[in-house]
């Protein structure tokens, strides 16, 4: 565990609510899809001495003076992130997954571009056009949704929706999607969409010869590929690397990738690249976190590692026996199933809702979020959904026999009465109580 000797001694305040914190985690089974427990090599290094050093500006290109060792740490995080997800170039400055998006959009595109991002309900995130976001209202957003039968991506309807819509960035990647994604498939359709309207313009007779280079390079379009979840299965092989077929790819770190909390941006194109790193800085932050981008280089260096690889694996069985038992259970798993380290339940019909179940749970010991199911018609704040992941308690060690077991606890969490609820409740606390104590957080 972390010493905190001086914040005890200075501020037991907020060492009080540091311990409590602690401790509610210890006690709890953490089934939020894009948490994670890093390892302690991680924490050390975000607590840092980096953290004191201001170095606007790129290794070697800095604004301020004595960042020698702060460009071999900048540096050694690129290259291990390039060496890990086999790309030419990384910016690993962005703060989050949200300001690694906005600095792609803000590199990429003008204000009243148009973006096409998957929708939240289907699965997307935020920062892909949704409404309140900056990419919502600075962009023209349209967003496109999964099959109405399948719940999965809709590749046959997706080339004459791009053609008609003619996004300057096509995003792929979401937060709540449960099955591989095919990324080669996907740049196949940007190609023919993008060979439609630059057909299209060429045999436009309105248009002046000498417009033409100017309004193709207008209609250009930009596959961008957010990885935030799926970023630790890509590392590991077992999901297809979106590297080779996007221009941009974003990612988080802290999720199934075990680092910091951070973001990434990758890519294989010089110039993009370029652009990019003039939209992280100056375009949208200002001095890199340091002792993040350190942590970063820890967290690469450990998925690098061949363990690494194991853990995906287990994360993967995990959510697979999650799923596999409550679908035995008769519990509806939105796409029957799951591919990754995360699954959707489909709360319709069993008379709780998404919020109902999530803080039912949370009574137990239990954390999950409530999620939107795609073509959901209840409030974002009640959802008809439930959104599962196995990513932190892997690495907290729990196996398929723990799954087993929580899928039981879930399955009667969902099923029955307030008052039936009631009357199981402090046994099911006994049963999460257990596994919690069987695998300790953070106590070698
Ligand atoms: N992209 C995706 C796909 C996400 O799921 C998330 C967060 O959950 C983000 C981006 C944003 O990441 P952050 O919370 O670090 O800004």
């Amino acid at each position: 565990m972390i010493n905190f000797k001086h914040l005890e001694k200075n501020d037991p305040e907020v060492y009080n609510l540091v311990m409590q914190e602690y401790e509610r985690q210890n006690n709890c089974l953490e089934l939020i899809a894009s948490e994670n427990e890093p390892s302690e090599a991680v924490l050390e290094a975000q607590a840092s001495y980096h953290t004191l050093k201001y170095a606007e500006g790129y290794p070697g290109k800095r604004y301020y003076g004595g960042c020698r060792i702060i460009d071999q740490t900048e540096q050694l995080a690129i290259d291990r992130a390039c060496q890990l997800f086999k790309c030419k170039y990384a910016n690993v400055q962005p703060h989050s997954g949200a300001s690694a998006n906005t600095a792609v959009q803000f590199a990429l595109a003008k204000p009243g571009d148009t973006i096409m991002g998957m929708s939240l309900n289907s699965g997307g995130h935020l920062t892909h056009g949704a409404k309140p976001t900056f990419s919502g209202k600075y962009f023209n957003s349209i967003q496109y949704e999964v099959n109405k039968e399948t719940y999965e991506i809709d590749y046959d309807a997706l080339e004459d929706f791009i053609v008609d819509n003619k996004p300057k960035i096509f995003i792929a990647g979401a937060s709540a999607y449960s099955r591989k994604i095919d990324f080669k498939k996907l740049r196949n359709i940007i190609n023919n969409a993008q060979k439609r309207i630059n057909y299209a313009i060429l045999n436009d007779s309105d248009l002046l010869e000498e417009d033409i280079p100017k309004i193709l390079e207008q209609y250009h379009i930009y596959f961008m590929v957010d990885m935030a979840h799926i970023a630790g299965l890509v590392a590991a092989g077992l999901h297809q690397s979106p590297i080779p077929y996007a221009d941009v790819v974003t990612s988080t770190t802290h999720k199934t990738l075990r680092g910091p909390r951070g973001g990434i941006i990758l890519t294989n194109d010089a110039e993009i690249a370029k652009k990019v790193d003039k939209g992280v800085f100056p375009g949208t932050q200002g001095g890199p976190l340091e002792n993040i981008i350190a942590a970063k280089a820890v967290c690469f260096g450990e998925a690098l590692k061949p363990e690494f690889k194991e853990y995906i694996e287990n994360v993967i069985c995990n959510t697979q026996q999650l799923a596999h038992t409550l679908t035995q259970l008769d519990i509806n798993v939105l796409t029957d199933g799951t591919d990754n380290h995360l699954l959707l339940l489909d709360l319709r019909g069993t008379g709780i809702t998404g919020q109902e179940l999530e803080s039912r749970l949370e009574e137990i010991g239990i954390i999950s979020n409530k999620n939107a199911i795609p073509f959901d018609t209840e409030k974002k704040t009640v959802t008809s959904g439930l959104r599962l992941g196995a990513a932190a308690v892997t690495s907290r060690g729990l196996g398929i026999d723990e799954m087993y077991q929580i899928a039981i606890i879930i399955h009667k969490c969902i099923t029955g009465s307030v008052e039936y609820f009631n009357s199981i409740k402090n046994e099911l606390i006994l049963q999460v109580q257990e596994i919690c104590r069987k695998y300790p957080l953070y106590q070698d």
